[in-house]
């Protein structure tokens, strides 16, 4: 049964409200969306045709909702708003990448990219402000943590995407700021919301975790078809130590028997992304490692070429050459690999790039032109 005082702040029904007060539609199901518009007085299959705007047909505002009365139009523009979240700036990229700032309520703001594919329309949400993790490599890391998004602003953050879309959206990828499983909960709200309300198959969205062991038990367990990507990035302790600082408390052991279970749970092969910085983990003795510790294990390696951002450790991209050969001996032990395709490269597409710029403080370590060859 739901509890309409958990789902809705109390005292809606003064019927005056300043912005700052009215109710935020975002991040409510179809069952509480009826629940809610019931209680006002109204017929609770309103509640359906209030989500089949919003999460259907990415409505911004009550006025296009024309098989609604106009009164209720009305009301609903005085006691409610379908978002309050709007878009800061938006870059677009010659090859269709879309990479948009949001500013919340409270006025942080987070990274969320449109990514059009031949075959599908992906998008790249946000999950947090911030980040604690402190991957070495990472732009978002430098800026250190804030908080957690609600299932609404990570739901939101697709919405703004559809507007800006000619096609609809096919692909989730849980990949921008923060970390998903540190905010697990929200997470699996908008993830449902997601599926159930916008649509879109739970096997079409993907995913991404720095290894938080216990929450990768904890996701298998819930049993659904979702994509894990691990971003492993190494295949012994030592290398991923000088990369990432999870390493510490998670060993790479640890990880790849999570992986085993979610596989087991799920039935879904897990993805392995491999960040290669040049010197560091892209040598030929890693390669055989990782292959040999992959064995039979189902699974995928997606090679990233490291997106150049300022680190204190002069992290730099490898030669392509160096990633041709890493990718062979994994392909010779009978790994399937992929490699990601660069999108967006003027457009500060790496991970927190944008926002650092925003913020005006455009990462701690001096900028100088990128050294990225083309791969
Ligand atoms: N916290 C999650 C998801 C966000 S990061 C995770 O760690 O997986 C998404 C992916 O981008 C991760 O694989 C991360 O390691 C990678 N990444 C971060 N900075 C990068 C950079 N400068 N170049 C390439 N990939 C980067």
């Amino acid at each position: 049964m739901l509890n309409l005082r958990d789902v809705f702040p109390r005292g809606l029904r003064v019927s005056s409200f300043s912005m700052r007060e009215r109710l935020v539609l975002i991040g409510k199901s179809t069952a509480e969306l009826r629940a809610w518009i019931a209680e006002l007085g109204e017929p609770a299959y309103r509640g359906n045709q209030l989500a089949t705007w919003i999460y259907r047909k990415a409505a911004d505002r009550f006025e296009v909702m024309t098989d609604l009365p106009a009164a209720l139009r009305t009301r609903l523009n005085e006691i409610a708003c379908i978002s309050p979240n709007r878009i800061e700036t938006v870059q677009r990229s010659h090859d269709g990448t879309l990479k948009c700032l949001l500013a919340l309520q409270d006025e942080q703001v987070i990274e969320c990219v449109l990514l059009p594919y031949e075959d599908r329309i992906s998008v790249c949400l946000s999950t947090q402000v911030g980040c604690a993790m402190g991957c070495r490599f990472c732009a978002t890391a430098q800026g250190g943590f804030t908080r957690n998004l609600t299932a609404g602003e990570i739901i939101d953050q697709l919405l703004h995407l559809q507007r800006l879309s000619e096609q609809r959206i096919s692909h989730v990828v849980l990949m921008g700021m923060g970390e998903p499983l540190l905010n697990l909960e929200n997470v699996l709200v908008a993830i449902r919301l997601i599926h159930e309300e916008v649509g879109i198959s739970m096997r079409r969205i993907t995913l991404s975790t720095v290894g938080i062991v216990p929450k990768i038990y904890a996701l298998a367990d819930q049993k659904l078809p979702l994509t894990l990507a691990i971003s492993l990035h190494a295949p012994d302790d030592e290398t991923r130590a000088r990369m990432m600082p999870v390493s510490r408390k998670w060993k790479v052991a640890d990880l790849l028997e999570a992986a085993r279970y979610y596989f087991e749970r799920t039935g879904r092969r897990v993805t392995f992304e491999y960040l290669l910085l040049r010197g560091v983990n892209d040598t030929p003795r890693h390669a055989r490692m990782l292959a040999e510790r992959l064995r039979d294990l189902p699974c995928l390696v997606n090679l990233i070429p490291f997106n150049y951002v300022p680190t204190p450790d002069n992290f730099q991209r490898p030669e392509p050459e160096r990633v041709k050969a890493f990718r062979q001996v994994l392909e010779q032990a009978g790994i399937r690999v992929t490699q990601r395709v660069e999108r967006g490269h003027e457009i500060d597409a790496a991970c927190g790039q944008l926002r650092g710029k925003h913020l005006g403080k455009p990462l701690r370590f001096a900028m100088r032109p990128s050294p990225n060859a083309p791969l």
